[in-house]
C-alpha cells in the first residue's frame, strides 16, 4: 500500500473533487448540448415537413387548376372522340406529374385515354376513385386505391359540366405512385444526407411515398405521429416507428389530399454528432487538467512540507540545535505558523526543564559547588577529549572538633565559606567539586604541574589568613596530581591525587603535597 502522506491526500482531493467537477460538467454539457441537439432536429425536421405539405399542397391545387382548365374545354368539346383525344393527349404532355389520364362521362363509362389505358375506352369504372368522383362532382384528390391496372394510384378529377350546368362526367388523371413519378423529384430530393428521410401517408395511414418503395403500400397507421399527421396536425415529437426504431419526426398535413408528410431521423443518428463534440471538448481540456494537476502537487508539497520538518525535528528534540531548525520551518500559513509557535514553546521549555534537572543533579545543594555526579561526568568528558589537567584533592583539616566545638550549623557555614574560599582562588574554567563531607576536589584544565602546585599553595594560604565563621581561620590539606602525567586514567589520577592528601595529613596538615614529590615525601617521614 502506497504511504498515505499528506501530501498524497491533498492531491488525492485535488484529483478527486477534479474529477467530480469534470464529470459533473460533462453530465451536465452533455445532457444540455442532447437537448439542444434533439430540439433543433426536431424543428428542423418540422420546418421541412411543413415546406414540403406546402409544396405537395400547392402541387395539388396547380393539378387542380389544370384539370379545370381541360374540364372547360372538354365541356365545348363534348361527343367529338378526336378533340377530346386531343384535350387528353395536351394534358399528358403538359404536365408530366400524371402517368395517365381519361374522360369518364356521367355514367362511369371511359370515352377517352391517354396511351397506356386505351384498353378501358367504353368501360364503366367501378373503382374507389372513379365513384367518389362522380358521386361527388366536385374537384377531388381521391384517396389512394388499387386501379383497374393493378397500380396502387392516387386520381386527381375535376368535373365536367355544360353551359347550361349539367353534369357530363369528369377528367381525371392518375398518379402511380409506385412508379417513378414527379412526387419522387419533389419530396425525394434531400438536403439533409445525415440518416434523416422522409415518407408521406395517405388519409388510411398508408406509405404513399418512401424512400424504400418496397415499403408503398404498407400500412402504419399505428405510429403515433402518423395518427396526429392524418388527423390535420402539424409539429414535432419523438416517436418509435413501427420497426421499434426511436426517431425525431417532424410532421405536416396536406389538406388538397389529407396526406400527412414525416420527415425524421434517428435519436442514434442525431446524438452521435453529440459524442464527436463531447470527446472533442474532452481533449481540449485535458492540457488545461494536467496543468492544474501539477500546480495541485506543487501546493500539496508546500503545504505538506512545514509539517514533515516539524515531524522530522519531533523526532530529537532533546537535540541541542531543535529550536534553532524549528525556526527555519517555512510557517507560511496559519496551522503551520502556529504549529510552529507551539513546538518551540515546547522545546525551549524542555531544553530548560532538562538543563535544570541536569544541573540540579550535579549541584551540591550546600555550597552550590559541582557534586560527585557531575565530577565524575566532568573527568569523563576531559579525559575522552584527551586534555590534560591537575587534580587537587582537599580536605579541611580537624573539621570534626569545628563541629563538637561550634555546632554542625557553624560546620556548615564553614563549608561554604570554604568553597567561596575556592571560586576566589580559581578561575572559570576550572572545575570546583564537593565530593563529600569536608572533602573537595579541584580540576584545573591546562595548567602545569608547578602552575597547580602554586595555586594550590595560594589557596592554602589564603584560607590559613581568613577567618571563617568560627571566627579563626581554618587550614586545609591539598594533595595534586596531573592528568596525564601522574596517571592516565581517571581513577588513576584520582587516586594518586587522594595519596597525595593523605600524605600531606601525615606530614602535618595546613600543606600542599604532590604526587610527583611523594616519595621525597614519604621518605622525610
Ligand atoms: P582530618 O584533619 O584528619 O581531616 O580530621 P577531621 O576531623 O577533619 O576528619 P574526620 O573525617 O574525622 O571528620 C570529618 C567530620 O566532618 C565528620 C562529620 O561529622 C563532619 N561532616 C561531614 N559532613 C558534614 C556536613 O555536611 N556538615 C557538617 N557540619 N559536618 C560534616
Ligand atoms: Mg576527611
Ligand atoms: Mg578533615
Amino acid at each position: 500500500m502506497p504511504r498515505l502522506d499528506l501530501r498524497t491526500l491533498i492531491l488525492l482531493l485535488a484529483i478527486v473533487s477534479a474529477l467530480l467537477t469534470f464529470a459533473n460538467t460533462f453530465i451536465a454539457t452533455y445532457h444540455t448540448q442532447r437537448e439542444q441537439l434533439t430540439e433543433q432536429t426536431l424543428e428542423a425536421n418540422r420546418a421541412y415537413a411543413v415546406k414540403l405539405a406546402e409544396i405537395s399542397q400547392q402541387f395539388f391545387l396547380d393539378l387542380q387548376s389544370q384539370l379545370a382548365f381541360s374540364a372547360d374545354v372538354l365541356a365545348e368539346r363534348y361527343g367529338d372522340e378526336q378533340a377530346m383525344d386531343a384535350e387528353i393527349a395536351r394534358l399528358i404532355l403538359q404536365n408530366s406529374s400524371f402517368n395517365t389520364a381519361l374522360v369518364v362521362n356521367a355514367d362511369g363509362r371511359v370515352l377517352a385515354s391517354s396511351q397506356d389505358t386505351r384498353y378501358l375506352l367504353g368501360q364503366v369504372l367501378s373503382s374507389v376513385g372513379a365513384r367518389q368522383a362522380l358521386s361527388r362532382r366536385e374537384p377531388l384528390v381521391s384517396p389512394t386505391y388499387i386501379g383497374a391496372n393493378e397500380q396502387l394510384l392516387v386520381l386527381v378529377s375535376a368535373p365536367i359540366f355544360n353551359r347550361q350546368g349539367d353534369y357530363l362526367g369528369y377528367v381525371g388523371g392518375a398518379i402511380y405512385l409506385q412508379r417513378q413519378n414527379v412526387l419522387h423529384s419533389l419530396l425525394g430530393v434531400h438536403y439533409h444526407r445525415d440518416g434523416s428521410y422522409i415518407y408521406v401517408v395517405d388519409g388510411q395511414g398508408q406509405l404513399i411515398y418512401h424512400e424504400d418503395t418496397e415499403r408503398i403500400g404498407q400500412d402504419v397507421s399505428a405510429n403515433p405521429v402518423v395518427q396526429k399527421v392524418i388527423a390535420g396536425g402539424e409539429g414535432a415529437q419523438r416517436v418509435v416507428n413501427t420497426r421499434g426504431i426511436e426517431m425525431l419526426a417532424g410532421y405536416a398535413h396536406v389538406p388538397a389530399a389529407q396526406w400527412g408528410v414525416v420527415a425524421q431521423r434517428p435519436l442514434a443518428d442525431t446524438l452521435s454528432e453529440l459524442d464527436g463534440l463531447v470527446w472533442s471538448s474532452m481533449l481540449h481540456a485535458v492540457p488545461f487538467t494536467l496543468a492544474s494537476l501539477l500546480v495541485f502537487w506543487w501546493l500539496a508539497t508546500l503545504i505538506a512540507r512545514p509539517l514533515r520538518e516539524l515531524s522530522a525535528i519531533a523526532k530529537s528534540m532533546d537535540n541541542a540545535d531543535a529550536p534553532a531548525r524549528i525556526e527555519e520551518v517555512p510557517g507560511w500559513y496559519y496551522e503551520a505558523k502556529r504549529l510552529r509557535k507551539a513546538m518551540l514553546g515546547g522545546v525551549r521549555l524542555l531544553h530548560q526543564k532538562v538543563g535544570q534537572l541536569s544541573q540540579e543533579n550535579a549541584t551540591d545543594p550546600l555550597t552550590g559547588l559541582t557534586n560527585r555526579r557531575g565530577l565524575q561526568l566532568c573527568l569523563d568528558t576531559w579525559h575522552a577529549e584527551g586534555r590534560a589537567f591537575a587534580v587537587l584533592a582537599l580536605d579541611i583539616d580537624h573539621f570534626k572538633r569545628i563541629n563538637d566545638t561550634f555546632g554542625h550549623d557553624t560546620g556548615d557555614a564553614v563549608l561554604q565559606f570554604f568553597a567561596q574560599q575556592m571560586r576566589r582562588c580559581a578561575r572559570t574554567s576550572d572545575l570546583l567539586c564537593r565530593s563529600g563531607g569536608e572533602e573537595f576536589i579541584m580540576l584545573l584544565p591546562e595548567v602545569s604541574y608547578e602552575e597547580a602546585l602554586r595555586i594550590a599553595q595560594r589557596l592554602c594560604d589564603h584560607v590559613a589568613a581568613t577567618a571563617s565563621p568560627t571566627g579563626e581561620p581554618i587550614t586545609i590539606s591539598i594533595g595534586i596530581a596531573r592528568h596525564p602525567d601522574q596517571a592516565t586514567s581517571v581513577a588513576g589520577v584520582l587516586k594518586e591525587a587522594d595519596q597525595a592528601l593523605y600524605a600531606a595529613k601525615r606530614t602535618g596538615r595546613n600543606r600542599v603535597v604532590g604526587a610527583a614529590s611523594m616519595a621525597r615525601v614519604t621518605s622525610l617521614t
